[in-house]
């Protein structure tokens, strides 16, 4: 007989790459109406716009067709409800999820990234909007080739957005200031971003995407205090430089307690005309990645392609581009559910102990934790041989204080004094237990 349980069971064949559970487990079969040889049901996906969507329909309707007794099946693709985002604004109190995206530098392609996500997302039929809150290189206008931008004001002083062909809602200080260079001091600035952050009219929104300012200044702690951003990426170019400053941006976020959603290296090889070699010019792939060090997930590799220092439209739908949004979207799928919560802590005599909600623990000897420190400190970054000597470290060395950092490492002070490593939990899965 057809019943819930039959075709949970059938649903349940169908695993969800990212989080590498079934769907049924994941809690994302809803609503399930069965009237004779019909199952009508939703899939809540932990955001709208994830890219698996079609892929999980599909096979959905499939598994329970071939059960006995189905004639129709009838899936609806649904996402799950945000969280009230208690502080932000009345403007802002539509927006369902905010991304951020920073760069520690300027020029690294921040802004070409943030630009992309948002056009491509609209592009999906998404509700999107940009926000460039880059007072001094503002460069909306130029990446979408808008130059006779009138922003219009609503009568309780909302600033109306520049909405783009394809639906994507556009504010940049650009807008407001026109071409001239700005020359402000400190509280004009802070009160020029009160206003585009606070009284944009952006209504409903699946997906607002914030183009930082690069570094991790006053600026960009105010706008990170000010919004409740839901996930931020980081866009780097493999420049030694540019390396060792993404810690800055990962803690800035860590403080005002942002997931991070991982890092989006642009400009990161390129692809001559008469060779399909990969060329590596800010150094090889084998290096050290960022992945190792910070535990964060290299979302994409972007090349260095002529087509994306032009306007937008002329790299929009590049498959770079439409695969850095697809991992950036399970990211900030992946991000919303709860396998990615904090580990639970504790500290022993003989170890330091990590347990997930999911079943997922550790238990990590001291000494053993403090020798394979990752820091600059301990481990050469270029050429990833160890600094640190076994002879240097105290047998009785211990953890004094374990916290979380986002949902990928710890950061250890060690009793002698040693604080600088963030071992992420990539690192600590590969460590003898
Ligand atoms: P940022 O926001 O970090 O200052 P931009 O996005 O303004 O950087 O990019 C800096 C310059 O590099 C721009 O001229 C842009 O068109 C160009 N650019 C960005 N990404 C690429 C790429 N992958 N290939 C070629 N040029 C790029």
């Amino acid at each position: 007989m057809l019943t819930q349980e039959s075709v949970l069971q059938a649903l349940s064949h169908i695993i969800d790459p990212d989080f590498k559970k079934d769907i049924v487990s994941l809690g994302f079969i809803k609503n399930m109406k069965i009237s004779d040889d019909l199952v009508a049901f939703d899939i809540e996906l932990t955001t709208p716009a994830c890219p698996i969507k079609v892929e999980f329909q599909r096979s959905a309707e499939k598994a329970v067709l071939a059960l006995e007794g189905v004639k129709q099946v009838a899936v609806n693709m649904t996402s799950r409800p945000q969280k009230q985002r208690a502080n932000n604004s009345d403007a802002m109190k539509n927006v369902k999820s905010i991304i951020a995206v920073a760069s520690c530098k300027g020029g690294v392609g921040k802004s070409t990234v943030a630009a992309h996500l948002a056009d491509e997302l609209a592009t999906r039929g998404f509700k999107v909007g940009l926000l460039d809150t880059d007072l001094f290189g503002p460069s909306v206008p130029t990446l979408f080739n808008i130059h006779d931008a009138r922003i219009m004001q609503t009568a309780d002083n909302l600033l109306l957005p520049y909405v783009a062909e394809n639906g994507l809602k556009l504010m940049s200080f650009g807008f407001l200031m026109g071409s001239g260079p700005a020359i402000m001091r400190g509280p004009m600035v802070a009160g020029y971003i009160q206003q585009v952050l606070n009284q944009t009219a952006w209504e409903e929104l699946d997906y607002l995407i914030l183009d930082l300012p690069p570094g991790t200044g006053d600026i960009q702690l105010t706008i990170t205090q000010t919004v409740q951003i839901t996930g931020a990426v980081i866009v780097t170019t493999r420049q030694s430089l540019s390396l060792v400053d993404v810690s800055k941006g990962i803690e800035m976020f860590e403080k005002v307690n942002v997931p991070m959603l991982g890092i989006v290296e642009n400009m990161s090889y390129f692809l001559c005309d008469n060779c399909d070699k990969k060329h590596y010019i800010f150094g090889d792939s084998t290096k050290t990645s960022l992945e190792d060090t910070y535990g964060l997930k290299t979302l994409a590799e972007i090349p260095l392609k002529p087509e994306m220092s032009r306007k937008l439209s002329e790299s929009a739908g590049d498959v770079d581009v439409v695969n850095m949004v697809d991992q950036v979207i399970r990211s900030l799928g992946m991000q919303t559910a709860e396998k990615l919560e904090r580990p639970t802590i504790s500290i022993s005599d003989q170890a330091i102990n990590l347990s997930w909600a999911d079943g997922r623990k550790y238990s990590l000897q001291h000494r053993a934790l403090r020798l394979a420190c990752p820091c600059a400190g301990c481990v050469d970054e270029y050429s990833g041989k160890k600094l640190i000597k076994a002879e240097n470290i105290a047998a009785d060395v211990r953890a004094e204080s374990v916290l979380p950092l986002g949902n990928y490492a710890i950061v250890v002070h060690w009793s002698d004094g040693h604080s600088s490593g963030i071992y992420p939990y990539s690192l600590i899965e590969k460590l003898p237990v």
